[in-house]
């Protein structure tokens, strides 16, 4: 088994891993962003409830205030029809003038805090409807990323132990640099020979699309570790033509031995025609 054979049986189940784990990423993302949503109702909720609560309180004051003003207000009346002169009657209207003033001002200040309050109740009567639907869309998303993670435990320990396996058999060094690679290029570490013409020998790398040069084609025959020259991923062949050696080096050194042996000896007549 060559090293890359052994490498691309690495990359086949580090990309199965990937792909288990992004289908386990997307269940936490999406409950991630139902948590966030969740949180974010719940906060704004919280702070309507804190207003409102301010806000009847101090209605409650201003109700006792307008209790407290028209009690003064009867009381006054009460002494007006006991006032003794004219001047202390006057006194007492312009005190009850002032007091039905304030209370008409502080009337109006409940009347606008109730309609507040009412607003208030409305938007929080909003909000825990939108959180109990949230909290069922939660829940849902919570038992969708437990059951994607318990469907791919299993797998996911398979690979891994496969993974291990594996890489104990690659040279460190080959390892580290295809898990370099993999950072970079990921799916597209590893890519395979692309026949474009087999009887010209034009092959070139799936990933990039440029034409390989004789001597990585003849590599990868030889079953050397050969990365592409363009976009330098590992090269790799399941053409039983190429792994079988069928290589444009061998076909080509051997095909054009009878016109250079016949070319030979013409040489030879032509340095002994020159001597
Ligand atoms: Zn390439």
């Amino acid at each position: 088994m060559t090293v890359t054979s052994q490498l691309l049986e690495l990359f086949r189940v580090d990309k199965q891993l990937r792909g288990l784990r992004s289908r386990l990423d997307q269940a936490e993302r999406f409950l991630e962003a139902q948590q966030r949503q969740f949180t974010d109702i719940t906060q704004r909720a919280g702070n309507i409830s804190v207003q409102a609560k301010h806000l009847r309180a101090s209605l409650k004051n201003d109700e006792g205030e307008v209790a407290r003003l028209d009690a003064k207000v009867n009381q006054v009346r009460e002494q007006m029809n006991s006032a003794a002169t004219a001047k202390e009657y006057n006194a007492f209207l312009a005190e009850l003038s002032n007091l039905k003033d304030a209370k008409t001002a502080v009337e109006e200040k409940v009347i606008e805090a109730m309609g507040r309050v009412e607003a208030l109740e409305a938007e929080q009567a909003t909000l825990s409807a939108q959180k109990s639907e949230r909290e069922r869309i939660l829940a849902g998303a919570k038992a969708e990323r437990d059951a994607r993670e318990s469907e791919i435990k299993q797998r996911l320990e398979e690979l891994t132990t496969q993974r291990a396996n594996l890489a104990t058999m690659i040279p460190g060094d080959v390892l580290r640099t295809f898990e370099q690679l993999v950072v970079l290029r990921g799916d597209e570490a590893m890519s395979v020979v692309e026949v474009v013409d087999r009887r010209n020998y034009e092959y070139s790398c799936s990933a990039c699309m440029m034409t390989l040069p004789m001597e990585t084609v003849n590599s990868i025959a030889r079953g050397q570790l050969t990365r592409c020259v363009s976009c330098g991923c590992v090269l790799f062949t399941e053409d039983l033509d190429i792994a079988a050696k069928k290589s444009p080096a061998t076909t080509k050194i051997s095909a054009p031995k009878s016109p250079k042996t016949a070319k030979a000896p013409k040489d030879k007549s032509a340095a002994k025609a020159g001597g």
